[in-house]
């Protein structure tokens, strides 16, 4: 370990002047260098192993990296300690950090996790993506709607280090340049690796016009600007098309480079390298690295597919139909149309081999399946909790599972402590410490140990967890003043639903019963104590309906804030532009956690953990993870409501559900169902997208958000109704959090590891 003074000349240096007379832009520069330096001298020591883990992936949702960095290098309360000491700290430089925006939700989260826990494990793993200027987009509100705007994340300094590594990218009717940069992913108290991000050398973020909109023919100039660009035209889906395949180009390239550097002849390279494909985005590795193969080293087709089989793994993330990515031969043909004979031997083989239609690679529509590719010509299938493989294997991918029994596996998401206990929360760490000691620093079942009647029986003990939860709450409360003018009362039940805005996660539902109450609470039914419902969702651009949804929650929240009879019992706060930094913020603060999804559809969530880990208590259906959850902490620990996965999947299979009869069934449903177009909200916003939302629940409600109405609403008046006991309730949290370690990312990869990387 090194000395305080040591690291205090180290940071002088870095800062090219004292500590004490840098503006904070001098001191982020000078942290972020001196953490650079650090991870370049543990990195060259680790990178000597022979196989590597490639984890390609469209998004990586980093978040904010010095602090998380300074943690685990095991410097940040030296760094604070010398801040201090010179009269700075550390959070004004936290706050000057910009967040990199190079993800959308769980899914990009959970690559950011499994970066830290692969770095912390000493393993031999690279990430692979794309380095997108404007990220996904910064959200900002007007007129209670969602406006989209660039989020230019990349600033000077950045953690993004410009390598010489170029390729040449070939489409059909040009080239064009990639160029490799890294960010350093350092381990908890280990190696470090990297994220390698490729960029276009020729981007022009000068292209932007309004908002968000930019030329999509423009491939030479907007390739790497935006994740996820609108797809709902062709131009748009083309250009999605381009960018995959930039990606998986380049990675190939680098991967090949780098066995032949280490001494493969590439028929080994399965002992060389072992590829990740994180959702289908990155497919279209699989036929590029066959056509490299194939076109630039001279092997026999089907050779390189088996050489190619053997080194790709695919993580199945979604039921979702309309997330399945299908991409028309035509499309291919006319952006990377040597792609197109792979894909189509591939599609060759798999017909000569199986005669049900329903596994192709090509359908009769031209259409090529990205997940059977995957399937067909990776050796490994994993769904993220329990409930989601199931599901594939009994459901959507019943008969891949018949074919191939043994590449199918189940490996639940976890994150990392290092960022949602460690950082967000030190005061519940320090807590936690002072009753069983530092070790789930380390390994995080031992957080087991706190599941111990000494500590669970114990009012000092729960009286005190209670108090670090009310600290959070303050915390919380004072920062989105400051950050965001917004004011609530710390004293009150933070409910939070905080996560993409998707009609399957049914913030829809969570509003309808914020509607019900306000109206409850109009006719004189006051709860005992005040709630504070707190949303933060970003919708996709194109998405319309879920665009109307946030703007019913805007104007509810204004009808209710603008109510005396109601706003000091009830508060509605839908937080502006929700990614890694307000989590870090909400999560620890947070009472009850919303896991509401329609059974069957949130393949495990993510949210659902870090709020475990931080001593809230889920509402939740048995959906996803929240199915794990469950088991651990017990029927008492949770609420649990709604309708089945199975009752949920016979109900779209036989097309029987009618959310109107529903509607007209329930007086109290349809009081709150009408409210969305009565005078109040109707004068707090759009009658057009008002209006089309009520239509959309009654005439379709595609995601079932009536027939768990009623459920819904007595369980959360249950938990409402607990939250009073105080010490039964810190009883809950306690279990919640000592339960919480199967849920580390650590655990996870350790399993990926063990099962399918075998690093
Ligand atoms: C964890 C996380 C998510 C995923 O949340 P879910 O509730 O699992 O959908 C999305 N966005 C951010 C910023 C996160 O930190």
């Amino acid at each position: 370990m090194m000395e305080q003074k040591q690291l205090k000349q180290l940071l002088d240096k870095a800062c090219k002047k004292p500590v004490s007379q840098c503006s904070v832009p001098e001191l982020y520069q000078g942290l972020l260098a001196l953490v650079q330096a650090m991870a370049e001298k543990r990195g060259k020591t680790a990178r000597t192993e022979k196989k590597k883990l490639y984890y390609i992936s469209a998004e990586f949702l980093l978040g904010k990296l010095l602090s998380n960095n300074l943690i685990n290098l095991g410097i940040y309360d030296d760094v604070r300690a010398i801040l201090a000491d010179c009269g700075r700290s550390l959070g004004e430089i936290e706050e000057y950090e910009p967040e990199p925006s190079l993800g959308n939700g769980g899914l990009g989260r959970l690559a950011a996790c499994f970066l830290d826990s692969i770095a912390t494990l000493g393993l031999n793993g690279d990430g692979i993506g794309l380095n997108y200027h404007m990220g996904l987009f910064k959200q900002v509100f007007s007129c209670n709607k969602q406006q989209e705007a660039p989020d230019p994340w990349i600033g000077s300094p950045s953690w993004l280090i410009r390598t010489d590594t170029t390729y040449e990218i070939p489409y059909k009717d040009f080239t064009l340049q990639s160029r490799m940069y890294n960010i350093q992913v350092t381990g908890y108290n280990n190696r470090a690796n990297l994220l390698h991000l490729f960029d276009l050398e020729t981007v022009n973020d000068h292209i932007i016009q309004k908002g968000i909109s930019f030329d999509k023919k423009d491939i030479r100039e907007n390739l790497t600007l935006f994740l996820y660009p609108d797809d709902s035209n062709r131009a748009g889906r083309m250009l999605r098309i381009y960018q995959q395949y930039f990606m998986v180009s380049s990675a190939a390239r680098l991967i090949l480079d780098e066995a032949l550097e280490k001494g493969s002849d590439l028929t080994d390279l399965s002992d060389y390298a072992v590829i990740q494909i994180n959702d289908t985005h990155p497919t279209m590795v699989i036929p590029e690295l066959i056509r490299l193969l194939t076109a630039e080293h001279g092997m026999e087709m089907d050779t390189a597919i088996e050489i190619v089989s053997r080194c790709c793994a695919y993580t199945n993330h979604t039921i979702l139909a309309e997330a399945l990515e299908k991409w028309p031969v035509k499309d291919l043909e006319e952006a990377v149309p040597q792609l197109v004979p792979v894909i189509k031997a591939l599609d060759d083989r798999v017909r000569r081999r199986f005669s049900d239609p329903s596994v192709y690679i090509i359908d009769g529509e031209g259409l090529v399946h990205m997940a059977h590719i995957d399937i067909h010509y990776g050796f490994s299938v994993n769904g993220v909790a329990a409930l989601h493989t199931d599901i594939l294997k009994e459901t959507e991918l019943r008969n891949f599972y018949a074919i191939y029994p043994e590449k199918f596996n189940n490996k639940t998401n976890g994150i990392t402590f290092r960022r949602w206990l460690l950082y967000c929360n030190p005061e519940l760490t320090a807590w936690i410490e002072g009753l069983i000691g530092g070790g789930f620093r380390q390994d995080a079942s031992e957080l087991q140990k706190l599941n111990d009647p000494k500590f669970l029986e114990d009012p000092k003990v729960l009286e005190s967890l209670l108090s670090v939860k009310a600290e959070k709450k303050r915390q919380l409360a004072s920062w989105l003043k400051k950050t965001q003018n917004i004011d609530i009362d710390p004293e009150s039940i933070f409910d939070i639903q905080i996560k993409r805005l998707h009609e399957y996660k049914r913030q829809q539902l969570n509003a309808l019963y914020l509607i019900h109450k306000y109206q409850e609470i109009k006719s004189g039914k006051i709860p005992a104590t005040p709630i504070t419902a707190i949303f933060g969702a970003k919708a996709a651009p194109a998405y319309v309906i879920a665009k109307d949804i946030i703007h019913m929650i805007l104007c509810l929240q204004q009808v209710i804030e603008s109510d005396p009879e109601v706003s000091p019992w009830l508060k509605t706060v839908m937080v502006c532009n929700y990614n890694v930094t307000l989590a870090e913020k909400l999560i620890p603060a947070c009472d009850i956690s919303q896991q509401i999804s329609l059974a069957s559809k949130e393949a495990s969530g993510t949210g659902n953990m870090k709020f475990m880990l931080n001593g809230a208590i889920t509402l939740g259906t048995e959906d996803g993870a929240n199915v794990e959850i469950h088991q651990l902490v017990g029927d008492s620990n949770i609420y649990v409501f709604g309708d089945s996965s199975q009752t949920v999947i016979q109900r779209y299979k036989d097309g029987s559900y009618r959310s109107r009869d529903f509607y007209e069934k329930d007086p109290v449903l349809r009081q709150a169902v009408d409210f969305i177009t009565g005078p109040e909200m109707m004068a707090a916003g759009c009658p057009e997208n008002l209006n089309r939302l009520s239509q959309e629940l009654l005439n379709k409600d595609w995601f079932m958000t009536f027939p768990d109405f009623e459920a819904y609403l007595s369980a959360r008046e249950q938990a409402f109704h607990d939250y009073e006991d105080r010490y039964a309730w810190a009883k809950k949290m306690l279990v919640n959090i000592s339960q919480a370690g199967f849920f580390s990312s650590d655990r996870t990869i350790a399993q990926y590891n063990k099962d399918i990387w075998k690093l």
